[in-house]
């Protein structure tokens, strides 16, 4: 059994990233942090622990990553100044039609080389060789919940419908790891786009995420052509089409929803669909702003993601969430929307719900998913106000460790659980190959 005590200046802690402890302990036990407090009044629940003093630094919650597509980080810098269509159908698309399954392997593997460095301990996943990736997880130890993509012609399996085969059969192979409730791994299902699952799938996938009861990851209304596009075609918004196929009765996570129009709102609310918000990627495609605030005015659940490093280039959620607020400062006109409490929460704590857990990602009695900065950097100073010193002056460079499921997988900056040279190494190689081959 591991015993673990960490001393730290300060602890942001609360479901809401509200609540502040300076000089306390975080006392974790197992996977679990069995107590929080002052280090004077913690002192007596302390016996033979391991003590970890980080006197100059801050626990925080740990990041979740809502949207990602891990492998991708073999494509970053490929392509930084095109539209979403050309970025996906002369970029993207074109290199990944070169990756095997070992190359997904190295790419996400690299991925969560970057995500532990950035101090994320989970995060939602959308691609193909889902094997691969799974692998990843298993050896980076990172929490995840895994959506194998469905669209026509992807480099795995080709034709939607040997896709589609697949997924399936993944899918009922890990039905024991789908039914338990604290597993690092959860799955989901993940069809693209409605502008790109044809309907007759679209069934299927709700029919499947109903018997195994997992949620479906799909990008909706991401650039406003695709929204106009799509209701010229069917009189209806994404969403819409999706409520009357009933695929709604499911949980969806909806990535980006740079678009509402219709009764999208109402349709969210009603559904509790959880939007997952990308905002450097939806600025760096020219796709737009997310309205957000509005989202959280009327009590819709966000989250924020990175997506892929195609389109973004990196997997720091600290940097996203920064971004959301900066934005919604500016989208609302009104400098006191998205307050920094809420802007943590929604790169933090209301991203590890989604896990399924009943606590996790809250320093408090929960499951230990912990990230530490160190305050030594001279932006760090003075400490005013800690969660604004986290938000607007940390960086993820300043992150020192990551605990997951109760586990340090960074410890004092270095790897726990991956050998970083050699994945460097192998990825950047790979990245070359298909790079090569794309020019022939
Ligand atoms: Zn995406």
């Amino acid at each position: 059994m591991s015993e673990v005590v960490i001393q730290c200046k300060y602890i942001i802690s609360g479901e809401e990233c509200n609540k502040i402890i300076k000089n306390g302990s975080i006392i974790i036990e197992d996977n679990k942090i069995i107590n929080v407090g002052k280090i004077d009044e913690m002192k007596k629940y302390v016996t033979g622990h391991d003590k970890i003093e980080r006197m100059n630094h801050v626990a925080i919650p740990a990041f979740i990553n809502a949207h990602t597509h891990l492998p991708e980080t073999l494509l970053r810098g490929i392509c930084d100044s095109s539209k979403l269509i050309e970025w996906l159908y002369d970029y993207v698309w074109p290199f990944e039609s070169h990756m095997t399954a070992e190359d997904a392997y190295y790419g996400a593997s690299l991925g969560a080389l970057e995500l532990i460095e950035s101090g994320v301990a989970g995060f939602i996943d959308q691609y193909f060789f889902v094997e691969s990736i799974e692998k990843v997880v298993k050896e980076s130890k990172l929490r995840a919940l895994l959506c194998p993509s469905l669209f026509d012609g992807t480099p795995e399996t080709g034709s939607i419908e040997d896709t589609w085969n697949h997924i399936k059969k993944f899918l009922h192979s890990r039905n024991n790891i789908i039914k338990e409730k604290d597993s690092l791994l959860k799955y989901g299902i993940g069809p693209h786009a409605p502008y790109t699952v044809p309907k007759e799938y679209l069934l299927k996938v709700s029919e499947i995420a109903e018997k195994y009861n997992i949620p479906i990851h799909i990008h909706i209304s991401e650039t406003e052509k695709e929204v106009s596009d799509f209701r010229k075609q069917h009189q209806l918004t994404p969403l819409e089409y999706l409520e009357n196929l009933s695929l709604l009765k499911n949980k969806i996570l909806a990535a980006h929803c740079v678009y509402p129009s219709g009764r999208d709102y109402e349709i969210m609310k009603k559904y509790k669909v959880t939007v997952l918000h990308n905002p450097q990627s939806n600025l760096k495609l020219s796709s737009g702003i997310a309205p957000v605030f509005k989202y959280i005015e009327k009590n819709i659940d966000v989250v924020v993601g990175t997506d892929g490093n195609a389109s973004n280039n990196n997997l720091d959620v600290l940097e996203e969430v920064r971004t959301a607020a900066l934005l919604q400062k500016f989208l609302a006109k009104d400098p006191t929307v998205l307050q920094n409490y809420t802007a943590l929460k929604i790169g933090t704590t209301a991203g590890s719900k989604i896990f399924g857990l009943e606590k996790a990602g809250i320093i408090e009695n929960a499951i230990a998913d912990i990230t530490l900065f160190s305050l030594s950097g001279a932006h760090s100073w003075p400490q005013n106000d800690i969660i604004s010193n986290v938000l607007y002056s940390a960086s993820s460079g300043d992150v020192n460790d990551l605990i997951v499921n109760g586990k340090f997988l960074y410890l004092n900056r270095e790897h726990q659980t991956l050998n970083k040279e050699r994945i460097i190494e192998k990825s950047t190689k790979i990245a070359e190959r298909i790079l090569c081959e794309m020019r022939k």
